[in-house]
């Protein structure tokens, strides 16, 4: 009980810190039962790890918000912030050595990500968070430690955990809103249409280094003849503009917002909580942003619809380099988007290689197409999406090469809207602005590829994964680069992605599947049993955000031991 536990913890004060083991186990404190899952060896340590569980009747929120995985996300998401809030006024005036006295629970974001830290089942709830154990020097304080689990934790559930307590107002406008943001995406495909962005929407960030809305932006308005009106299952009908599947050029002057547009559809495959400005951009939910990556590792990609003829006779069906250039990456991750399963690109030319996105008809003239290797972009556009059914949205704003292909054009001007389609086509059919016909018909053949199980064969220290940050996953002493996925957003999915690494290789790579099958082994493992279920820890999984698919295959992607079979 929880007597027990202050009587432990008063017997140990001056004690060393490695009597704080004793303390490990499942305590009753009536409303609910903390369980000690793992504690820490010093205060410099990451601090100790620790659940709540409590019976859903105790917090007593009301079961019809519960009814659904989209609705368990958006509470337990709003539980997280509410915790997380509750600790903040403690860890203030938390003192002494190393995490001393901190109390910690993941951190979300602006986007609503499905997460370990609050686990809601049939009957109770579960939150997963770290206390630093109070520590002066390494000498155990063991009185400040009962103050947290009599007084402080006490506290925090009171707030944050108790229906009654909590803002009840808030809690279901978050779940309205997600149930309103699913629908979107939802209608998305029904329209056919690739992604919504609402009028009213604030789209650029405070600052490079804030993702909160800037303050006195100006608010998006679609242009006309983009224009649709939706109607919400809250009931509210909203106005925005529709981007319908196929080719959507972006255009406009530097500094006039199109990256930012851009940046907001690439995050609208996340739900963004309310007040963030991009609650209504929605865009399909495995849509890719893709870009440059110099230097990345490739291994056995069919870059051959972009590359071929390479000096030296390089093979560009199974096209294979630790060190890829501009466009041989940008190539090789339009491929690999592919290969996963994708059903638009987003493109900026500011992230581009300029050779891959587009040659215009001088350079063609000068040099002759057995010389040149690659075949931009701007001529497999069109076959991607009549043979495959893959839109793109990209933003080229120094170039006229996209006007013939493009099926709307779009202008940003002084951050707003223009549509600029029959404009542009004038253009493209003008005499002297002509360009030869050089779309291909076919767009290429995309690797299915099978990776193998001696990619995995390490032992000891090598064999361990784990993250560094949000761009970085260790495999022992290797470094996998994932600083080139934007659509990564929060370090807990970064954290994920080592788990499921190391799940990929202890239970599912078997010489047989390809990365994308394998890959929807583990996502249906997750459907089924939870997030936790991944993760090799019993109780505490640890802070994970589940990544998309997207983001796990290029991941694996970027692992240079991988080994794919011939
Ligand atoms: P571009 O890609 O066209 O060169 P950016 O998207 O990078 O332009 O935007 C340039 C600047 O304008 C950025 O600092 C951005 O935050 C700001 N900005 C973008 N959209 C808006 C807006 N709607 N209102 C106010 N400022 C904006
Ligand atoms: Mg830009």
């Amino acid at each position: 009980t929880n007597q027990e536990l202050g009587r432990l913890l008063s017997s140990i004060e001056g004690q060393k810190y490695s009597d704080y083991k004793r303390m490990k186990g499942m305590y009753d404190f009536g409303k609910y039962q903390l369980a000690i899952d793992h504690v820490q060896v010093d205060p410099f340590a990451p601090p100790s790890k620790m659940r709540i569980i409590m019976n859903r009747n105790t917090a007593g929120i009301p079961a019809e918000w519960l009814d659904s995985k989209t609705k368990i996300i958006a509470v337990s998401d709003f539980l997280t912030r509410a915790f997380w809030k509750a600790i903040q006024p403690f860890n203030k005036t938390a003192k002494g050595t190393g995490s001393s006295g901190l109390i910690l629970i993941d951190r979300c974001g602006q986007e609503i990500l499905e997460r370990t830290s609050v686990l809601i089942k049939a009957d109770s709830l579960e939150v997963r968070f770290e206390i630093g154990l109070p520590a002066a020097g390494r000498r155990i304080l063991g009185k400040a430690a009962a103050r947290i689990f009599e007084q402080t934790l006490p506290q925090v559930v009171e707030q944050a955990l108790l229906y009654h307590n909590l803002d009840q107002k808030a809690m279901k406008n978050q779940v309205v809103l997600m149930l309103d943001q699913a629908y979107i995406r939802e209608e998305l495909t029904r329209k056919q249409l690739v992604a919504f962005v609402a009028d009213g929407s604030v789209l650029p960030r405070e600052s490079g280094v804030s993702d909160k809305p800037l303050t006195g932006a100006i608010p998006f308005t679609s242009p006309k003849s983009l224009e649709i009106q939706l109607t919400l299952p809250s009931g509210k009908t909203i106005t925005g503009m529709g981007i319908p599947e196929g080719i959507t050029l972006i255009v406009g002057g530097g500094y006039h917002g199109k990256s930012t547009l851009l940046r907001a559809l690439e995050l609208g495959v996340y739900n963004h909580i309310s007040g963030d400005g991009r609650e209504m951009v929605i865009t399909r939910q495995d849509a890719v942003k893709i870009r440059a990556e110099d230097g990345r590792n490739v291994e056995k990609v069919n870059i051959s619809a972009f590359i071929n003829n390479l000096p030296g006779n390089k093979n560009t069906h199974q096209f294979s380099t630790e060190n890829a250039s501009g466009s041989t990456s940008q190539a090789a991750n339009v491929m690999e988007a592919l290969e996963t399963g994708t059903s638009l690109l987003l493109i900026d030319e500011d992230t581009s290689a300029t050779n891959f996105m587009i040659r215009d008809g001088r350079m063609q003239k000068l040099i002759s197409p057995d010389k040149e290797p690659i075949t931009p972009f701007s001529h497999k556009v069109k076959p991607l999406y009549e043979r495959l059914g893959v839109s793109t949205i990209l933003i080229v704003g120094g170039s006229g090469d996209y006007f013939d292909v493009a099926d709307h054009i779009i202008m940003m001007d002084e951050y707003r809207l223009k549509d600029v389609t029959a404009a542009a086509k004038t253009i493209a059919s003008t005499a002297g602005y002509q360009r030869e016909s050089v779309s291909t018909s076919q767009f290429g053949d995309i690797s299915s590829r099978i990776p193998l199980q001696t990619s995995f064969s390490r032992t000891g220290k090598e064999n361990r994964i784990k993250s560094k940050g949000r761009h970085t996953i260790l495999y022992g002493r290797e470094m996998i680069d994932i600083s080139g996925l934007e659509q990564l957003i929060d370090d807990s999915q970064t954290n994920c992605i080592a788990v499921m690494i190391d799940f990929f290789k202890k239970e599912i790579v078997n010489d047989k599947w390809t990365i994308s099958q394998a890959a929807d082994r583990i996502y249906a493992h997750i459907a089924r049993f939870g997030l936790d279920a991944i993760s090799p820890y019993t109780g505490h999984p640890g802070n994970l955000a589940l990544p998309r698919k997207q983001e796990f295959c290029a991941a694996l992607h970027r692992y240079r031991g991988l080994k794919i079979k011939d």
